[in-house]
């Protein structure tokens, strides 16, 4: 019999470290399985959802989807789970019975990398996510679940965190604070305990225009990027004296145990891997 085959799509793909990490998840608890990468064609517009069905004939169980088509994925699911609902992309996708089941877990795994890995609760925090895209839109229903006294969502259009923010405030049963603002504004509300930076200004070396006060000494900054070093959010928060900052190794691990999960019914470990996939921060 052939192992299940699962694979992660995406354009380019040549950076994926998702094989080697479902190797090692399957390795460490003996599922036989294969994990492969597919670069998917970005024309035509068909492309995409070509290449997964080609996936599923060929016997495919389940696939990672990463950019830039998280929204073409959710476009041609049946099912979705609330959070791929909410965040309108999905990054995970099981395959059962002719059906495509879609997960978003990315803000699952950034808040179990934060809560779990870091020791970092949220509950009772000032929390500020600076960004209003794809992986902030993941985390939000996650992060209302995990209770912070105040969840701030800050991003250059500001129409964008608010209609974010408004679409969540209908789940957010929780209770704390929800709001929207521009990076203006944030000089006048205080220091936040855990600042995220959500933003893909990382990954051409830029900063987002975020005032260092709204850091404090003792607190905590994440950066979603990953391997990229001390970037200039993460040197800024130092800076302002910020005793604890990482980068988004740790959620990337994470929300690959997640779908390994979802998919295998087993819970890998992810302390070792993340340790083997942490480049220094300096
Ligand atoms: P999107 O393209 O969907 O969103 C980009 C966001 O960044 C927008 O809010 C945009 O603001 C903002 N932005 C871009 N450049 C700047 C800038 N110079 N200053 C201020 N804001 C800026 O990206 P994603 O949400 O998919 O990804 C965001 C980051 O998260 C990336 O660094 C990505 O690598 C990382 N990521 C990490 C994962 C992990 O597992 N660790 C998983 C998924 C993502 P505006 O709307 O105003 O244009």
């Amino acid at each position: 019999m052939m192992s299940d085959r699962y694979a992660v799509i995406g354009n380019p793909i040549g950076h994926t470290k998702s094989p080697l990490i479902h190797g090692f998840f399957a390795q460490e608890t003996g599922q036989d399985m294969s994990y492969g990468a597919i670069e998917g064609p970005v024309e035509p517009a068909s492309g995409f959802s070509d290449s997964v069905k080609r996936f599923i004939a060929a016997g495919g169980r389940g696939m990672n989807v990463t950019a830039p088509f998280k929204l073409a994925a959710f476009a041609m699911s049946d099912e979705r789970s609330e959070r791929a609902q909410l965040s309108g992309a999905v990054n995970a996708m099981k395959f059962e019975g002719g059906r495509i089941i879609a997960e978003n877990f990315d803000g699952v795994g950034l808040v179990r990398d934060i809560e779990v890995n870091l020791h970092q609760p949220m509950v009772g925090k000032r929390v500020l996510i600076l960004g209003a895209g794809g992986a902030a839109r993941g985390a939000l229903l996650p992060f209302v679940a995990a209770r912070p006294a105040e969840l701030v969502v800050a991003n250059r259009h500001v129409d964008k965190a608010r209609a974010l923010v408004e679409q969540v405030a209908r789940s957010n049963t929780a209770g704390g604070s929800l709001t929207a603002c521009g990076y203006a504004d944030l000089a006048a509300l205080g220091r936040f305990d855990l600042v995220i930076n959500a933003t893909s200004a990382s990954l051409t070396g830029q900063l987002p225009p975020v005032p260092a006060s709204v850091f404090s000494a003792g607190g905590s900054a994440y950066e979603l990027a990953y391997g990229k070093g001390l970037t200039p959010f993460l040197r800024l928060a130092r800076d302002a004296g910020v005793e604890s900052i990482a980068d988004g190794v740790g959620m990337l691990v994470e929300q690959a145990a997640e779908a390994f999960a979802w998919w295998r019914g087993v819970r890998p470990e992810t302390r070792a891997l993340i340790e083997r996939l942490t480049v220094p921060l300096d």
